[in-house]
């Protein structure tokens, strides 16, 4: 089962039908309604800033698609 996380507040979120063909959500804590799509920018967004952080700390690239790929397992 694929766990869907609202933008909002973090709580755990449900379907809840769709809207012009993409899948929409609901919180069932704060009741927001949303695509997946933001959530998925808004994870794309975070990990930029992160690679960015890391590229300045001076790690090569080739070190953070490791790290990248840690975290992409373990998240
Ligand atoms: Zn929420």
């Amino acid at each position: 089962m694929e766990k869907i996380q609202c933008p909002n507040c973090r709580s755990r979120a449900v379907k809840n039908g769709f809207q012009s063909d993409k899948q929409r959500y609901k919180c069932i804590s704060c009741n927001k309604k949303f695509h997946l799509k933001y959530t998925y920018e808004a994870y794309n967004k975070h990990t930029n800033s992160f690679i960015i952080s890391l590229l300045k700390e001076g790690c090569g690239i080739r070190s953070i698609s490791r790290v990248l790929k840690i975290s992409k397992k373990t998240g």
